[in-house]
């Protein structure tokens, strides 16, 4: 059988996705090629919403077809996610080695197209339609990677961790941002759905959920997609109510399942952020002690340029809500620098807001025009040169507090989820505590999955170093 390999740029949800794929490929028959110089079919998952990632992905299709024109003309290439679906034919008119462009509702069918193309029935497919109840087709998992066909009897060891796709696009609207049009309208899969595969994660080893979705508060509000009907009797119990937002209830029944240890979820809009959520940080021991918050600007009026729906007194407000009921929280954010029109009081004002809010680490991005964006056609867009400047002392001020919320937790003891090897240094065993902090110690495999306290010994970059509590200790 052929091999795959897929690469995956941008976020989370894209990670999901090429999951999906990959796991539907492998159940065909398929297996996962180790590198890209050695597969049969080699799959790039895009993200469009900075040029940056665009060009990196073209780049590295060009590279990929001057290899396979050479050497392998055999080998399947293809575009899937974000780029495919906003770029669809132009991509194979411009890289015409390419066979196959997979938009966002079409991971699903990346097997039968493979096989239509692998087997000379189809020379190219180009499929960014889009298509109904494709918002819970993301459902396969890999937690065994190519274990199960290996026929050595060897099993490749448990994953711990697991994401699961709740809803698919966004209706926010933000005037920088291109992912409405890539992810199309927001849909929502059925909590019966959701908590079905979540159950059987963790019938398989699961310890920890995150639920994923391009604005994760906004699951449910606009009903369900049809391809969830009809609803399990444990969901029609569940149908939204006004005291509840369907998110909370989604967390509520995601937390009845016995087995799981936490659960976490990406990302949140702050404007979503009810106080039935923040109730049910107190109420629900297994959402743990963390929130990615994205803020995007300290700036009330480049806030509203970007039509993000709140300001910045509500966003510090919902911070000191969040750190009330659950004081150990750890926060983190993404925040915009460069957005057309930002001046320099602004940007001193995403500054002074990082440092009161003291976030535990923040993505930065600097600005970049998407076409079809209301932003993009802004006056007043902001030289490259500022955006670089502004970038480079926004990421000084968030390493300066790293650093010093981390050296914080030398000392402490502290509850880990044990994950597996660390990728740095596979010697050595990393887990993450509650509020989202990596922790690397001396362990084996046989810690992997456990829940362990650890006393923090030091702190670098963003990683905290442990040993193993000794229970008793002090
Ligand atoms: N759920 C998130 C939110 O609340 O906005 C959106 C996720 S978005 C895919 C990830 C991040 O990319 C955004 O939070 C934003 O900081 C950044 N981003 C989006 N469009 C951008 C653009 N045109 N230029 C630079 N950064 C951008």
């Amino acid at each position: 059988m052929p091999s795959v390999f897929i690469k995956t740029y941008g976020c989370q949800m894209n990670e999901r996705d090429s999951e999906a794929v990959a796991a539907q490929l492998v159940a065909k028959g398929y297996t996962l090629a180790p590198t890209e110089a050695v597969a049969d079919v080699v799959l790039l998952n895009t993200c469009s919403v900075r040029d940056f990632a665009e060009k990196k992905a073209i780049g590295k299709m060009q590279n990929l077809a001057a290899d396979v024109r050479k050497n392998r003309p055999n080998v399947v290439l293809g575009f899937m996610g974000c780029m495919a679906q906003s770029r669809g034919q132009e991509l194979i008119d411009k890289l015409p080695d390419v066979d196959l462009v997979l938009g966002t509702q079409k991971f699903h069918h990346a097997a039968d197209y493979l096989d239509e193309i692998l087997a000379g029935r189809r020379d190219k497919i180009v499929d960014v339609a889009e298509e109904r109840g494709s918002e819970a087709t993301i459902r396969e998992h890999l937690l065994y990677g190519n274990a199960d066909r290996n026929g050595d009897g060897h099993r490749p060891p448990l994953q711990v961790t697991a994401y699961v796709s709740i809803m698919q696009g966004c209706n926010q609207r933000c005037t920088f941002c291109i992912v409405p049009d890539t992810r199309g309208e927001e849909r929502s899969r059925g909590i019966a759905d959701i908590v079905a595969e979540c159950r059987q994660l963790v019938a398989q080893g699961v310890k920890e959920i995150t639920l994923l979705g391009q604005i994760v508060t906004s699951y449910g509000k606009r009903g369900f997609g049809r391809a969830e009907l009809p609803l399990g009797q444990d969901a029609q119990q569940r149908v939204p109510t006004k005291e509840k937002s369907p998110f909370v209830q989604l967390l509520d029944a995601v937390h009845e399942i016995e087995g799981l240890e936490r659960i976490r979820f990406t990302s949140p809009h702050p404007k979503g952020y009810g106080d039935d959520l923040i109730e049910a940080y107190a109420r629900l021991p297994k959402l743990v002690e963390s929130a990615h918050l994205p803020v995007q600007s300290g700036s009330d009026r480049v806030l509203k340029l970007m039509h993000r729906g709140y300001t910045r007194e509500r966003f510090l407000g919902l911070v000191k809500k969040l750190r009330r009921v659950r004081p150990d929280i750890g926060i983190t954010t993404d925040i915009i620098v460069g957005f057309p029109g930002e001046t320099e009081d602004d940007f001193e004002q995403t500054l002074s807001l990082a440092r009161e809010v003291e976030f535990d680490n923040a993505y930065l991005f600097k600005y970049s025009p998407r076409r079809d964006t209301p932003a993009a056609e802004m006056p007043d867009q902001v030289p490259l040169k500022i955006r670089e400047e502004r970038n480079h002392r926004l990421l000084d001020t968030i390493n300066e507090i790293g650093r010093r919320k981390y050296d914080a937790f030398v000392g402490r003891r502290t509850q880990i989820l044990v994950e597996g090897p660390s990728r740095k240094n596979p010697a050595r065993m990393t887990g993450r505590t509650r509020c989202n902090k990596i922790v690397v110690f001396e362990g084996s495999e046989r810690h992997r999955g456990q829940l362990l306290d650890v006393k923090i010994t030091r702190a670098g970059s963003f990683t905290l170093y442990g040993d193993p509590a000794i229970l008793g200790e002090d």
